[in-house]
Order: structure tokens, then sequence, then C-alpha cells
């Protein structure tokens, strides 16, 4: 058996369809059905890695090693499960699959063409996860609006795939938006009648569609999107402004969307097992405890940026039945003049913990190791993440070990002492794309360490993305002075983890554990760092 369930956007973007996509693939897996997740991005980039998290937020790694959209991350953090290189679609990868195949000569004495050449591609890459996973049901997300440019050849691909698929093996879900008209009082249908529309044109006909409203849908707005779309009236579904995005699956069965799609597809009745999961969407409303944990970045403005620590905090404050206040700092805005001036430390009083997430570039690195220094003498729990271990490591040095100019060297490639420094194979490496170290590792872990106690482990693997790394060189100096080594690669040559001796909880991390974190199966360092800062804020003589 292999089902399709696609999902595309209409009238604006932003409506979210990678939950809705999430959603349903979750919905089906507690079903008992094999799910795979899909997420077609039409952009030329080759994959994320390139881009600027302002333009498109954070991009996610998977355990294979691929630069990804966002939307792979929210499905591992639905499906609690790993996908692959094969989840994730985009233009620049179906082109450069194509130009190679003809450079190899495996087109002879053919013209390649978008149809059937590039579309045949796109057909192939949308099977390719579901028969490596022995998936029955793939989800497949289309990145970006009906009607663009970009994405016509990905939604011709999915038209023959229908016609060549008996009528049962695909359902297509459109999502849209309904704007409501103060003025008079009404929920307008017309945008969502012209994405339809352009949807037919190309040859699909959705078999139900996700209404974005701010207000419930009257029946008779349902009935006149019906009329128009040619949809049955109860496979027209409310979506709602949520909470949580994690209420959407709920939300969305509640409304038998499941059901919708499962008789679409000729599928046997089940009922989602979404009880746990329901437990925990229960905790995120009704938190017994706060607690308030600021993260000192570069890209504060957009929040995206850092969605999967976010999601991680989401994660292991609804384990521990608490709600994680965010405090977000500007890394810039501390190396503002005041603060330079060792005078305020405003953004950094009343809170109970401080997270430095990854990042590249010199701007804010001052602001950050300011952070650190704050976090490590005060005695307040402090997690680094990447770039955030090397601004630790950064401040220590400076700090502890007397090196007043220790930088990085990707800050500054004079220091004279780079304690920081580029990783032994990333010497000769010229080109950006998709060459940092990426994916996952395994580390091991030393006992008696924070970090080995919150994992219950002795090897763990954890997915990376960098290009500078603790530099052996110091080692023995940072440990001499109290700053420990908890983690390395199996060969002992990579510093993964490093803690320090005298202070509550002082983790930092060369991996992204963030990329772990499911809302079934949070993360344990993002566990112990919540954990950490509740007990930060019952130590506090109460105001
Ligand atoms: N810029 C640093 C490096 O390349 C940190 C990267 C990150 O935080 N992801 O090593």
């Amino acid at each position: 058996m292999r089902k399709f369930v696609v999902v595309t956007g209409g009238v604006i973007s932003g409506l979210g369809k990678g939950v809705v996509a999430a959603s349903i693939g979750l919905l089906f897996k507690l079903s008992g059905y094999r799910v795979t997740l899909q997420k077609i991005d039409p952009y030329v980039n080759l994959d994320a890695g390139t881009m600027n998290p302002y333009e498109h937020g954070e991009v996610f790694v998977t355990a294979d090693g691929k630069e990804t959209d966002l939307d792979i991350g929210r499905y591992e953090r639905f499906l609690n499960e790993s996908l692959s290189a094969a989840n994730y679609i985009t233009t620049g990868q179906v082109y450069w699959n194509v130009i190679r195949q003809e450079r190899a000569g495996a087109f002879l004495g053919k013209t390649v063409q978008v149809i059937p050449h590039i579309t045949n591609e796109i057909k192939r890459l949308i099977n390719l996860p579901i028969e490596r996973e022995e998936a029955e049901i793939g989800v497949i997300e289309v990145g970006g609006t009906v009607g663009d440019i970009e994405s016509l050849p990905f939604l011709e691909a999915l038209r023959q795939l229908k016609d060549e698929l008996p009528r049962e093996d695909t359902f297509f879900i459109h999502v849209t938006l309904l704007p409501y008209l103060k003025g008079t009082d009404e929920i307008k249908t017309k945008p969502t009648q012209h994405s339809v529309k352009e949807l037919r044109a190309i040859g699909l006909q959705p078999d139900a569609i996700i209404a974005r409203c701010d207000r419930p849908l009257p029946p008779a707005v349902k009935q006149k999107i019906a009329l128009f779309c040619d949809v049955t009236t109860e496979n027209i579904i409310d979506d709602p402004e949520l909470p949580s995005i994690y209420e959407a699956p709920s939300m969305l069965k509640s409304q038998g969307l499941d059901r919708r799609i499962a008789e679409g597809l000729n599928l046997s009745a089940r009922e989602a097992a979404i009880g746990q999961w329901e437990g925990l969407v229960e905790r995120i409303r009704t938190p017994s405890r706060r607690v308030r944990i600021g993260i000192v970045g570069k890209y504060v403005e957009l929040k995206d940026a850092y969605m999967s620590i976010t999601s991680a905090l989401l994660h292991a404050g609804a384990a521990l039945d608490t709600h994680v206040d965010l405090e977000w700092i500007s890394a810039a805005r501390l190396t503002a003049e005041e603060c330079a001036d060792g005078g305020s430390e405003a953004p950094l009083s009343e809170l109970d913990g401080l997270l430095i997430p990854g990042g590249f570039g010199d701007r804010g690195i001052e602001g950050k190791v300011r952070a650190v220094k704050y976090a490590r003498t005060m005695g307040i729990p402090f997690f680094g993440i990447c770039l955030g271990l090397q601004c630790a490591v950064i401040e220590f040095a400076r700090a502890r070990l007397g090196l007043i100019a220790a930088n990085s060297a990707e800050f500054d490639p004079h220091t004279p002492d780079p304690v920081i420094g580029l990783l032994e194979n990333q010497r000769t490496i010229v080109e950006k794309g998709g060459t940092m170290r990426l994916g996952g590792y395994e580390a091991i872990l030393r006992e008696g360490t924070i970090s080995r106690s919150c994992y219950s482990a002795e090897r763990v693997m954890e997915r990376h993305r960098h290009r500078y790394e603790f530099n052996p060189a110091y080692r023995q100096r940072f440990e001499r002075a109290g700053m420990s080594v908890a983690a390395t690669s199996p060969d002992d040559s990579l510093v993964e983890i490093v803690e320090l001796k005298d202070h509550p909880w002082f983790v930092v991390v060369q991996f992204h554990p963030e990329f772990q974190s499911r809302f079934l199966s949070p993360h344990p360092l993002f566990r112990g760092f919540v954990k950490a800062c509740l007990d930060h804020e019952s130590s506090l003589p109460s105001s």
C-alpha cells in the first residue's frame, strides 16, 4: 500500500501548512500507519544551508547531514522520528540531479525538458522516502503559494502522479486564508475561490480545504466555499489561531479531518491514540511552575531563527510541568556603551537561566562573552550551544587563564591565543555549501559529569553544524583551571562538551541538541537545564 496526502497553500504564505502536514502525519502514525513526511521547497538553492536565517528562519540539520528548511525539524518533533535528506526536495536538487545525468550522457540524443525530465525526477524523489522507509502514507507539503512560477513543475509532477495512481491513492488538501472585514461583518471567500481556480487550472482539484480565519466559520460560509470550489461541506475545515501548534492535531481530529482523509484514501477508520500527546498539551495550557530563561542571540528579532531551541525548551518545560518564559536579548545590545562600562546588567538580571545558541560571524560576540561572564560569576544555570560553547571557552580563557586576547580564529584570525580553531579537515575547504561538519556524530561522555547524569548513557549521537572547535592545545590548561571536558569524539580528538566545576549548572556543547528534542521525548540536556533553572528559581528569596 502506498498513499499520498498532498498539502498545498493558497492566498498568502505563512499559513501554517507545515503544522497541518505534521499534524496529519502524527494522526495517521498514532492510528497505527507507517507514515513519512516530505517538504518540497521550490527555491533554487541546493539546500537551506547558505541562506540567512532572516530569509527562511532556522537551518535544520538531519542525522545524515543535510541542511534543510525548518519544517523538517517540525516534522521530526511531531512524528518523534528522525527523517533524512530524502525528506526534503528543492528545485536546486532536482535540476542538479538532472543536469548531472545529462552530463553523464543519460539522455543522449534527447532535448532535456521540464516535462518529462524534470517532472520525472520530481516523481522519483517524491517516491524515495516512502520506498526507503516502507511507509504506507507519504504526506507531502509543497512550499510557497499556488500561482508561484517556481512551484509549477512540482504541481505538474503531482498532477501526473495523481493520474498515474488509482483515484483512492491521493488526497489533496489546500490551506487558505479567509479574511474578515469588520465594516460589513463578513468573512470573504473570494481569495480562496481564486486560489482554488489557480489549482484547477493546473489540473489539481482539492479534496479538502483548511481555512485559516480569525473566527469560526459559519455553516453558510462553508457551504459557499464548498459550492464554488467543488469540495464537500464536511471537507471544509476550520483552522483558527491556536495558543500552541501542538494543539493542532486535536483541533483537526475533532473536526474529523483524519476520518475524511481515510475515507478519501479508502482506508479503514482507525482511532488515533492521542492521549499522551493531549496530556502534554494540557500541561502547556495549565503549568504549575514558571521559569525565566534569557536567550542571547544575533537574530532575536526573528524568533523562527531559533525554532528548534524554543521548541526544545517548551518540550522540557511541558515534561516538568513548567512554563518557560523567554527573554530575548540582542547580543549586539549587550555590547552597547552602557553595558560595556560595567554598568547596568539589566537585561540579564531576574533570569533563572541563560542560553547562548549557535551563530556565525563576529557581530555581537563580545556581548555574548559578557553574558557568559555574568552567568559564570553569578552562578546562574548556563547552557551554551555550538557558538555558545565557543564564547564560553573564550570568556574563561580571558578571565581565568589570563589570555586576555584569546579568541576564535573565526572572529580574529591573528589572535595570539586561538582557543577556538578551525577543524583540521576544514583547512583546505573553500566552497561554502554543505561543507561544514554536518550531521550525527558519536560522543563519549565522561563519568561524574552533569551531562552523563542527564543522558544516563555513556555514548550518544548528536548533530553538528560548525567549522571551528575547541583547540586541543589548550585542553590541559582549561582542565587545571576548573573548566573540564565532559565529552569527546570516540578517538578523543574533538571536544564535544565542556562543563564548569564550581558552578550549579554550566554545560556547553559543540553540537546542536535542540535538533533531537521532540514533544513526546524532550532532550535530556534541555530537561536538565530547565530543571536547574527551576532549582535556581526556588533558591531565590521570594519577594
Ligand atoms: N560559527 C561557529 C563555527 O562555525 C559556530 C557555528 C554554530 O554555532 N552553528 O564553528
